[in-house]
């Protein structure tokens, strides 16, 4: 599974158009094109050993990041603390989903190649970047499953940030994760922030989470995953009721609660309670 390969083998096809491709790598297939094309962006670089140095190096620390965090978790979630009351409230069903969708990631992580990384940056002209805030994206039907990175906020973000980003990303196209809402991640003190998602996210209701300023988790979040490949509901009312009765499968098909979970279990006996 190396993307690299197959570019190099598709780039016969003829380079398509589309504005802020000037200057950048003409997209091989579909995948880049709307990926990058979307949001108003140029290809830079596929393949981490690509991305200039610096941005390599915090991809690779990043990448270590998110090991040492899925190490944690797994090595938590395979040893008898797993049923410590303190780590959620969740029945055996729903501690066997969260060790699958925590395997998963772990081992999507770990099969990542430089051929996974790609490099995009935006215009600087913010009418014609969609979205300045974006960060990376991936498209879940990719077969090669590549995470493209936002080439500045590589440049702004700490490694830590970018750890968060990379799993995320990569829930998406492993774990088939949604964005049924977001958590708001803070610069510093993640670990912390990442207990206190998770406990809330578990015991308060929506319409409390809704105004907490810990997250972006409104009805229109929820509805704009509605008609996203994968998504299990037909509509808000059934995300409602779900909240109540089966709230983990909501969880757990979240990208920033996976991510939260991740980071809280390995770290949760080194997180005081306060
Ligand atoms: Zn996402």
């Amino acid at each position: 599974m190396n993307p690299a390969v197959i570019s190099t083998s598709s780039c016969h096809s003829p380079p398509t158009s589309f504005p802020g491709q000037k200057g950048g790598l003409s997209p091989v297939d579909s995948y880049e094109k709307s990926l990058v094309g979307d949001v108003g962006g140029v290809l830079i670089a596929r393949n981490l050993n690509k991305f200039n140095k610096s941005s390599q190096e915090k991809i690779r620390d990043a990448s270590n990041i998110a090991r040492y965090w899925l190490d944690g978790a797994m090595s938590v979630l395979s040893s008898r603390e797993a049923q410590a009351p303190h780590l959620g409230r969740f029945n055996s069903k729903e501690r066997r989903a969260e060790k699958k969708t925590l395997f998963q990631l772990y081992t999507g992580l770990n099969n990542l190649t430089d051929g996974s990384y790609n490099l995009f940056s935006l215009s600087k002209d913010p009418f014609a970047a969609k979205n300045s805030q974006i960060v990376a994206r991936v498209d879940k039907s990719d077969p090669y499953g590549r995470i493209f990175l936002n080439s500045s906020a590589i440049e702004q973000r700490s490694a830590q940030e970018l750890a968060v980003t990379i799993l995320h990303e990569l829930s998406h196209v492993i774990c088939d994760t949604m964005d049924y809402f977001y958590v708001n991640w803070p610069e510093d003190d993640i670990y912390h922030a990442a207990k206190n998602f998770v406990d809330k996210l578990n015991s308060r209701n929506l319409i409390e989470l809704q105004n907490d300023p810990d997250f972006a988790l409104s009805r229109e979040t929820f509805e704009s995953s509605l008609n996203g490949a994968g998504c299990q509901f037909s509509s808000y009312a059934e995300i409602e009721k779900a909240w109540i009765t089966e709230r983990q499968i909501v969880l757990l098909s979240t990208a920033d609660y996976v991510v939260a979970r991740a980071m809280f279990l390995a770290a949760h006996d080194s997180i005081p309670d306060y």
